[in-house]
């Protein structure tokens, strides 16, 4: 018993050393001015030597037509796929993202390949090689990564979408996509965002050798929006799974989205007029049109399992999700269905379901999409959705106390607009 509650404590200890370690490296980060970062930097291309082939992953690639490409056998290409999925998790090539160079053992064409290296993106580089015995090996190599939190912070102008406004503000497409996926679970752009309002986003920049190489993820996002301050703040659990919290601690993440389809207006809302008892029809609206171009992509408001999947005249091409608990989704009017989308699906949220179009009783092309929740349509943009990913007591407190060291350091880039964080 008393061994124990030694254990118990000296563990503690050791967490509180680590916590005070922490804050220390983000206060003593502190804030570091930019000198330069425009102008001065001279890129200098690395230059490619003779001997290597270096190819880049286009649409239609695959491992085995690169490693052909480059004469390397059948049984080869077969142990190089097993290698690269057992030793590097690695399991297919990404178009437009993933490198393979090949280093052969003289400047000759036909030389033979000394080594093959797969680099999937910029942090990480896997090298395979063979020895005497023809057997492949590989050695995965983590590029080391400087990473800076930023600060960027904007107003919305009259006319204007947060879209523009982030723009203004300097913020990359990429995080502002990033920002807008976050917000559109709390927030209704179409009816929460007015000229005068205020935002700020803090973000990571990914550097090597003080060369800037690509953002990383968004790290605090604030909103000042009709209804109140929106604010989220990403953060890492004790069994290292992350997500988005609002300042009390509560998931920020919902279990559906109000707004399926990005930056997407509402050119009708949800209306519980019931049937006209002259004329007959009916004048209600069970869910909300968003404008979307025929083909726009349609993800999954949340995770779930296809439950319908056919056409009928009203909705035209339709899909319905079963969700969680009580709640179901209808996605109307597609011009066609993805691929592997079918009744029994079990999708992720986010996952395209299919594309706009403006098949059924439509006049246009758009996306009619409906909450349907314990068997009755409620309103997509009021409805109480719930939180996935809460957190739990230890965690709780753990999260309030980095928010604390977070919000201090942000203060101080808010006050010095080009200074960063050193993390
Ligand atoms: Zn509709």
């Amino acid at each position: 018993m008393e061994k124990a509650k030694n254990i118990l404590t000296s563990h503690k200890f050791v967490r509180a050393i680590l916590w005070l370690a922490g804050i220390l490296a983000i206060l003593a980060v502190a804030v570091v001015l930019v000198f330069g970062r425009r102008g001065r930097n001279v890129d200098i291309e690395p230059v490619i030597p003779d001997n290597t082939t270096i190819i880049d992953v286009k649409s239609g690639d695959s491992l085995s037509k690169i490693l052909s490409s480059q004469g390397i056998n059948h049984n080869d290409i077969n142990t190089i796929a097993k290698v690269l999925k057992d030793k590097a998790g690695i399991t297919g090539l990404r178009a437009d993202r993933d490198k393979i160079e090949f280093v052969r053992e003289s400047d000759a064409t036909d030389a033979p390949i000394e080594k093959i290296v797969v680099v999937p993106g910029p942090w990480r580089r896997v090298e395979l090689t063979c020895d005497d015995a023809g057997k492949w090996d590989c050695n995965a190599i983590d590029i080391e990564r400087d990473t800076r939190l930023v600060y960027r912070q904007g107003e919305i102008l009259d006319g204007d979408s947060f879209y523009l406004a982030g723009m203004r503000a300097d913020i990359p497409a990429g995080i502002l996509a990033d920002v807008y996926d976050l917000l559109a679970f709390e927030m209704d752009f179409e009816r929460d965002v007015r000229a005068g309002q205020k935002f700020s986003v803090v973000y990571e920049e990914n550097y090597h050798d003080n060369k800037k190489i690509d953002n990383g993820s968004v790290i605090v996002v604030s909103f000042d929006a009709l209804r109140g301050n929106v604010k989220m703040y990403r953060f890492r659990k004790s069994d290292n799974t992350i997500g988005y919290y609002d300042p009390n601690g509560n998931g920020a993440i919902k279990s559906l989205k109000r707004t399926p389809i990005n930056n997407a207006k509402v050119t009708s809302s949800f209306s519980t007029r019931r049937k006209h008892p002259v004329l007959g029809f009916t004048r209600a609206h069970k869910g909300v049109d968003f404008r979307a171009p025929t083909g726009t992509p349609i993800p999954s408001a949340g995770a779930g399992r296809v439950v319908a999947r056919g056409y009928n005249r009203g909705h035209g091409n339709f899909i319905k999700i079963r969700h969680n608990g009580s709640f179901e989704t209808l996605y109307a009017h597609m011009s066609k269905f993805a691929k592997n989308v079918n009744v029994g699906t079990v999708v992720k949220q986010g996952q395209i379901i299919g594309y706009s179009g403006s098949t059924g009783l439509s006049t246009g092309p758009h996306l009619h999409y409906e909450i349907i929740k314990d068997g009755k349509h409620v309103n997509p943009m009021t409805v109480k959705l719930p939180a996935i990913n809460n957190l739990d007591a230890a965690n709780k407190q753990k999260f309030l106390e980095y928010r604390e060291t977070l919000d201090k350091a942000i203060e101080g880039l808010a006050s010095n607009p080009k200074s960063f964080i050193q993390m």
